[in-house]
């Protein structure tokens, strides 16, 4: 077993073998630029391109010619929201997301107002969810586009996509979504949802990095973008620049594995999720679940730990790479928005862990990260003289602290 373990799968995820031996001869024999229309190195380039996008594309029911390549899924979504807002702006000004979307999608949406689009941020539920009645309502005339994340990256939970686009469809508004935590993972198929743009990346898909894709819808409706890279008229127009073509070609095999073994990895690694839990939930009290109890994705478990300094706790676990329910800004410690949004306390949200289990993550690992979180967390809290107060019944929120 390898230290540390790794458990932070939202984050990225380790290359495949499989992917790497497809990339290989696309860095040194087969180098040709595939946009090269005179020779055969231009076109065995091309090819290799051509049958990625039909990998990718058949992962989410689309087809080929609706496949855009980009850098990743933060130029996806900046493609998306921006190609959007302004192909559509003499339609309307007002977009519609939710408050817990990827940084790359609320960031974009800050300088779409900047420049006098409005934008309306959903709340979510406390589990995380956006309903398609909320999106109902607060649809206008002036709508352009709705986005709301598939999966979200932190809490994992699972959006009801299907119905959310259904609604969109019925107002004639178009839809993106950022999937990228849940292609590869779980059921995605553009037709049945009715989703017009969506977001996925390779590198989260044990693919490599700095390689993603934009699903543009063509037909009912066509989906217009205005480019936001410009020069030479690649991909449609839509996005300009030689192709990385060992990237696309990794991203078409990860694709391809993950649609092959879905099932079967899924269900594998939800088990292994499940262990986790209940192992904590056997061994400690005042444990906390965040996010859908269900409705989430299998590899995530989100947890907050009363009564440890999440620092701390961090610190006691160096064998474990897992992420925190804090960000470290400048100077001071935040608590996620995410959590924030769902209603953890702001204490409760520096307790928080998340563990991101993938492909390559063992029974064993999973034991080791279980029995190092329960012995961290014991110990943390014999040193806690607020945990031995709560034990002892007194409720904590009418202690005096100052003792006036
Ligand atoms: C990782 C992630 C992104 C960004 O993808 P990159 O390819 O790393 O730019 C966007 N959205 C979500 C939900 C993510 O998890």
């Amino acid at each position: 077993m390898k230290l540390p373990v790794y458990l932070d799968y939202h984050a990225t995820a380790p290359v495949d073998p499989e992917v790497l031996q497809a990339m290989m001869p696309y860095f040194t024999e087969v180098f040709g630029n595939a946009a090269s229309r005179n020779h055969e190195y231009g076109w065995t380039a091309e090819a290799a391109v051509e049958k990625a996008r039909q990998q990718i594309s058949k992962l989410i029911g689309a087809t080929e010619k609706e496949v855009i390549f980009t850098s990743g899924a933060t130029e996806s979504n900046n493609l998306a929201i921006k190609g959007v807002a302004e192909m559509y702006q003499e339609k309307g000004n007002h977009i519609i997301t939710s408050t817990i979307e990827h940084k790359a999608i609320l960031d974009t949406c800050h300088a779409l107002e900047k420049k006098g689009f409005e934008i309306t941020y959903l709340p979510v539920d406390r589990y995380g969810q956006v309903s398609a009645e909320a999106v109902r309502n607060a649809i206008t005339p002036k709508t352009i586009l709705v986005s709301i994340m598939a999966a979200n990256n932190e809490i994992g939970t699972i959006n009801p996509i299907g119905s959310i686009g259904k609604v969109c469809k019925e107002k004639g508004v178009i839809f993106h979504t950022d999937a990228v935590q849940l292609v590869g993972k779980g059921h995605v198929d553009v037709e049945e949802m009715g989703i017009d743009l969506l977001s996925m990346t390779a590198h989260k898909m044990c693919g490599p990095k700095g390689v993603a894709a934009l699903y543009v819808r063509r037909r009912n409706p066509r989906v217009r973008l205005a480019a936001m890279m410009h020069g030479g008229g690649h991909e449609r127009g839509m996005r300009s620049g030689t192709l990385n073509v060992p990237g696309i070609v990794g991203f078409g095999k990860a694709a391809e594995l993950a649609g092959r073994r879905m099932v079967e990895e899924s269900g594998r690694i939800q088990r292994l999720r499940d262990f986790l839990w209940e192992k904590i939930q056997a061994d400690l009290d005042e444990v906390y679940l965040n996010g859908h109890p269900n409705e989430r994705l299998p590899g995530n478990l989100n947890v907050s730990f009363a009564y440890v300094e999440g620092e701390s706790l961090m610190m006691g676990m160096k064998e474990l790479a897992v992420s925190s329910g804090s960000a470290c800004t400048s100077a001071s410690l935040e608590p996620s928005y995410v959590l924030k949004n769902i209603g953890v306390g702001e204490d409760l949200a520096h307790t928080s862990i998340r563990f991101g289990l993938g492909r390559f993550t063992t029974q064993e690992e999973i034991e080791f990260a279980a029995s190092k979180v329960i012995s961290t967390v014991k110990k943390l809290r014999d040193l806690s003289p607020l945990y031995e107060m709560a034990k002892e019944g007194i409720d904590l929120k009418s202690v005096n602290w100052t003792g006036h």
